[in-house]
């Protein structure tokens, strides 16, 4: 059976759409457009596959409603994405402290959205262990927590450049043109430009320290992430 998505969303013409084209693209769908509502539709049998969850709701923010649903045994791991017109509260509901699996920024391309709800539900489903905590020669990922660490050493990301980072990792071997990371990383915000793309690489390179080789500059046309760390330049 399709997964079942519960959307919470309080923009009723964006929550009409989001239902259209969710349920459109054969996921089953309940919606709520208020944070009480929200946490009362997510514990109705069945309870729902993922949760994709407004972070600015009228009678609660959506931190509080994550927290919510974290703390009931019932849906404690359902993941939860969350949707956010915020730049900066990025870092805080990704992660350990609010617990949120995944994030969107509004605007979002409903493209952009319907791949992050596929990648969240596959990374749910299969359930590995292995898929949480990647090692990649010097390299250690965290993913559910969002840390990264070179060398045993941890490394301080923002949740753009862990994103960046794991979006390298699980298209390793493979070419990615700044208008493909601009894509799946960052979303279309008409702010930013291929450019932004190059000084975040930059940045995350340079906070890797010597794990930073992993990531290759392909002249004229983006990025790659070794298939394997001892890979040898040709
Ligand atoms: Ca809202």
């Amino acid at each position: 059976m399709s997964a079942l998505i519960l959307i919470v969303e309080d923009e009723k013409d964006l929550l009409m759409t989001l239902d259209y084209n969710i349920e459109r693209d054969g996921f089953r769908t309940r919606t709520a457009s208020t944070g009480a509502e929200a946490i009362e539709q997510a514990f109705v049998e069945p309870i729902p596959d993922l949760v994709l969850l407004d972070l600015m709701l009228p009678d609660m923010s959506g931190t509080e409603v994550c927290r919510k649903l974290r703390a009931d045994e019932r849906t404690k791991d359902v993941p939860v994405m969350m949707v956010t017109a915020k730049g900066e509260e990025i870092d805080r509901v990704v992660g350990f402290e609010v617990g949120a699996d995944d994030y969107v920024v509004k605007p979002f391309s409903l493209r952009e959205l319907l791949l992050r709800v596929r990648a969240v539900l596959r990374r749910a489903r299969t359930g590995e262990e292995s898929e949480d905590e990647i090692t990649f020669g010097r390299l250690r990922i965290d993913t559910p927590g969002h840390h990264v660490w070179v060398d045993e050493e941890e490394v301080k990301l923002t949740a753009l450049e862990f994103r960046l980072l794991t979006t390298f990792h699980a298209r390793r071997g493979r070419v990615q043109t700044r208008e493909m990371l601009l894509s799946d990383v960052w979303g279309y915000q008409a702010e930013v430009t291929t450019r932004t793309v190059d000084t975040h690489v930059k940045r995350l390179r340079e906070k890797l320290g010597e794990a930073g080789q992993y990531i290759e500059t392909v002249r004229g046309v983006g990025y790659r992430f070794r298939a394997r760390p001892d890979e040898v330049d040709e």
